[in-house]
């Protein structure tokens, strides 16, 4: 039996971000975006929320609460909703922490759990993407080769999100058996030759950076030996997610200003070539809400989810584009100016169509 009905928890760490994003995320996205900056306050109050750490084991300091991609699924939609770029600087910590906590060795996990139960927002992220045409997460292009005690990475890295501050970043290479596995890296390694910020057409407030490795040496004790298919069915899940917020932002606003704006007496609201778009938007992001859903509670059911996780992905990457691009519309010539933020949450949306493979590979 299948149901829809969140457990207490999920409700509350829900109803919690919900007002988090409504209060804080929000009001702060339009200058974040201007600026290219997100306020260290605001990642400091979204860190107090526990949204990354809650998950670290109890013997390692930590709440020990259960990794689940449906709860995952829950904040992401909701941070979203505040906004795209700030959802994604709070969540990059998890792209290092959940694989440490899934699939690291008792020593990793005792070296590097730690540092992540402080109060401090603690910058960690992870490198997927390549900067070459055809890109697939099934045939990385960045090495890691073995000698004696060691692996040497080699290679490109793009859209890695905070990658300038990242205090370790977890590189995911292919190894020489054809396998690709995760290479943790510190800071200011030897070999990282180039961190060089994106200039993006959107997510503009957060930091994404290129960054290039050129014979960098890593221990062998900081390669993680994880499942990496399943790793990107998680983040599928949450990129689908994060596009769900983000879609029911534009949706919410375009359905309050058309209720509001009157042409010739009446509400535009009350025009079907209006009410027809409104609806279609409204059936999109419930429909992409039940794929994610459905990825995230097969996940969680420890089942191989990747045909559900790649339709998730592939279907919100779509749906994204079509509902900011009819919200901009429904506002008419209001919705190109940036006195609205419609126009920010379609460039923003833009960009779940790109992360981590463009959605037609
Ligand atoms: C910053 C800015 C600069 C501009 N500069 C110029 C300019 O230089 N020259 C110029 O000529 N104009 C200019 N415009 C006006 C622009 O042409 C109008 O914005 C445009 O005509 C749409 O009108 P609107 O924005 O009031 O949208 P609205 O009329 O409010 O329309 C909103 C939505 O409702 C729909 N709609 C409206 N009425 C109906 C209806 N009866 N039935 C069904 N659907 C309906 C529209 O298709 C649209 O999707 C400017 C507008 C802005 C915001």
């Amino acid at each position: 039996m299948v149901s829809f009905q969140p457990s207490e928890d999920q409700q509350l760490i829900r109803d919690t971000v919900a007002s988090f994003a409504q209060e804080q995320i929000r009001p702060a996205a339009h200058e974040a975006d201007e600026t290219g900056a997100i306020p260290s306050a605001l990642i400091q109050q979204g860190w107090g929320l526990g949204l990354v750490q809650s998950v670290i084991p109890e013997a390692h300091g930590g709440a020990g609460e259960p990794i689940s991609a449906i709860s995952g699924a829950l904040v992401a939609e909701e941070l979203a909703w505040g906004d795209l770029a700030i959802a994604l600087h709070l969540l990059a910590p998890r792209l290092l922490l959940y694989p440490i906590i899934l699939a690291g060795t008792p020593e990793q996990q005792q070296r590097i759990l730690p540092a992540f139960g402080a109060n401090q927002f603690r910058a960690a992220t992870a490198a997927v993407m390549e900067p070459r045409f055809g890109f697939d997460l099934a045939q990385l292009s960045t090495t890691a080769q073995r000698s004696d005690g060691s692996f040497t990475l080699s290679g490109a890295k793009c859209f890695v999100p905070i990658g300038g501050s990242a205090e370790q970043v977890l590189v995911y290479a292919r190894t020489s058996d054809g396998v690709a596995s995760g290479f943790l890296v510190d800071k200011g390694a030897a070999g990282i030759v180039r961190i060089e910020r994106e200039q993006n057409m959107g997510i503009k407030a957060l930091e994404t950076t290129e960054m290039d490795f050129d014979k960098c040496t890593v221990p062998a004790a900081n390669q993680l030996a994880c499942d990496f298919p399943a790793l990107m069915n998680r983040s599928r899940v949450g990129l689908a997610a994060l596009a769900v917020g983000v879609a029911r932002a534009a949706f919410e606003y375009a359905r309050d200003y058309a209720k509001d704006r009157k042409a010739f007496g009446v509400a535009i609201a009350q025009k079907q070539a209006i009410a027809f778009m409104l609806a279609e938007m409204a059936i999109e992001i419930d429909a992409t809400r039940l794929l994610a859903w459905e990825a995230a509670w097969k996940i969680d059911r420890g089942e191989d989810a990747t045909r559900e996780a790649v339709l998730a992905k592939h279907y919100a990457a779509s749906m994204v584009m079509k509902v900011t691009d009819n919200a901009v519309q429904v506002l008419g010539g209001h919705g190109y100016i940036r006195e609205h933020p419609v126009e920010l949450w379609a460039r923003n949306g833009r960009g779940i169509a790109t992360f981590e493979g463009l959605v037609m590979i």
